[in-house]
């Protein structure tokens, strides 16, 4: 605590504090000094529940002691995405650069709200966002926000797709009825919610080994009434099995129908980095809108997803929030888009600038190098299933997803499988369902895992 001010001074919270400083970038500069995070483990309520008794009372803490309890009761229970060795759910790996400047955004109160506000936080957020369009062959214009997570974006992107369609409809003396929105029976949970929240109704179209092809969505669409179909929801890289639908199929229908053309890239979006998989994406450069997401394989920290629109003016349209007070932000003569009237948010942090940062000190290159270490582990890890005498591949693995059945188990054994590697911190996996059956599930993101860590998690089903 600083002692030149008084107990009772009211900015004594905001005094510069260099016992403070320190005390928390001593913490800060030890866990970036790990190769590799310690996966960590499960929580006890009570214990924790114990170690927080009284600790917010009226009066000050010792800034270490509340460091202490963070770090022995509380940060150990939060599983360390970041390991290479965390192989469940959609892993996270942000690079130094991206972690060290997520401190930058913080440290200065780094907004992205409005150009007039924060001209060079949207300038370095649109470079960023630039850079991905690129890499997706978008056309200039393209624009759009970085927002909180992938369901954040496919949520803003079907509220412009959905006011769209409708704006156009009461032009057009159409009847409104509840509109419709194509999907596939793999789309990620959050297409589902995003619909509910927006009312509109989905068509679902069922896809034979996991991917929309042509011939799925022909089909799926014979015999449907679409008069109120708005858009269609393709996937670049489903979660469960990391599949790319065929999105020129999508975008070939979109553009035929007038539909908006919406990819989920949150997961799969980076695997267009690599070369050797840049085929499977085309049809992405025709997208409405473009969702990826930078804390999941563009190494970037939580939270962050990117929305492009081929329109940002749509978007803008949509989403502007109207209030008297909020007129000075939208009355310049702007050349550039405030990032909060494009997405259904206002206040943001300016949560691009940690992957800006990133992708200026390290290069494109390093990023494609890490896409494809990921992709390139998918493939060791399918070999080695393969060459396994009771372990079989279950498909083989487009990106960096590797599903496995294990002969004769059920959900039991893979849970305890996965219980036992977490105790013995060898990896963090989990178990999915793939066409009705319980599966192994690997993904791999973290260009630091290497085939040993691997092994390890192989040899494990026995
Ligand atoms: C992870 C994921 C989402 C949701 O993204 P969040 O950042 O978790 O909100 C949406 N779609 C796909 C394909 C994903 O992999």
């Amino acid at each position: 605590m600083n002692t030149d001010l008084s107990k009772t001074d009211p900015a004594r919270m905001h005094a510069p504090d260099q016992h403070l400083v320190d005390v928390v970038l001593a913490y800060v500069t030890e866990r970036l000094a790990l190769t590799e995070a310690p996966i960590d483990g499960f929580g006890d309520r009570d214990e924790m529940q114990q170690a927080l008794e009284g600790l917010i009372g009226s009066e000050p803490k010792d800034p270490v002691a509340v460091l202490s309890i963070y770090e022995k009761y509380l940060s150990e229970t939060v599983l360390s995405a970041d390991s290479p060795r965390f192989f469940g759910f959609i892993p996270a790996a942000p690079t130094k650069a991206a972690l060290l400047f997520d401190m930058v955004v913080s440290a200065a109160s780094l907004q992205g709200c409005s150009w007039l506000e924060a001209a060079g936080a949207v300038m370095a957020e649109n470079q960023a966002l630039r850079t991905m369009a690129d890499i997706a062959e978008m056309p200039q214009g393209a624009s759009g926000t970085f927002v909180s997570g992938g369901s954040a974006g496919n949520l803003s992107a079907l509220v412009v797709a959905r006011d769209t369609a409708r704006a156009k409809r009461i032009v057009s003396g159409q009847p409104l009825y509840q509109l419709q929105v194509v999907v596939s029976d793999q789309a990620h949970s959050s297409i589902k919610n995003a619909l509910n929240i927006v009312d509109m109704g989905a068509i679902v179209i069922p896809t034979t080994h996991g991917r929309m092809t042509r011939e799925n969505l022909v089909q799926g669409l014979a015999h449907q009434d679409l008069s109120n179909v708005v858009a269609i929801v393709a996937t670049a890289g489903t979660t469960n099995a990391g599949i790319i639908d065929q999105l020129d199929a999508a975008a070939d229908i979109a553009e035929s129908q007038g539909w908006w053309f919406h990819v989920d890239g949150a997961y799969g979006g980076a695997g267009m980095l690599d070369p050797g998989k840049r085929h499977l994406y085309t049809g992405i450069e025709r997208v409405d809108s473009l969702v990826m997401d930078p804390h999941k394989w563009w190494f970037a920290p939580f939270d962050s997803a990117a929305l492009i629109y081929k329109d940002p003016h749509l978007a803008k349209g949509v989403h502007t929030q109207d209030a008297s007070y909020l007129n000075v932000i939208h009355s310049s003569e702007l050349t550039e888009f405030n990032p909060s009237d494009l997405a259904y948010h206002l206040t943001r942090r300016a949560r691009g600038m940690a992957l800006w940062f990133s992708l200026a000190v390290n290069g494109l290159d390093a990023y494609r190098d890490a896409v494809v270490a990921g992709n390139e582990m998918a493939r060791y890890a399918a070999d080695q299933i393969k060459a396994h005498p009771d372990v079989e591949l279950v498909r083989e693995p487009d990106l960096s997803v590797v599903l496995l059945r294990r002969n004769g188990w059920t959900a039991v054994n893979y849970d305890q499988w996965s219980t036992d590697l977490l105790e013995r911190q060898v990896a963090f996996v989990t178990s999915s369902i793939w066409q009705g059956e319980t599966v192994g599930r690997l993904v791999f993101l973290h260009p630091g895992t290497t085939t040993a860590m691997v092994d390890d998690v192989l040899a494990a089903l026995n």
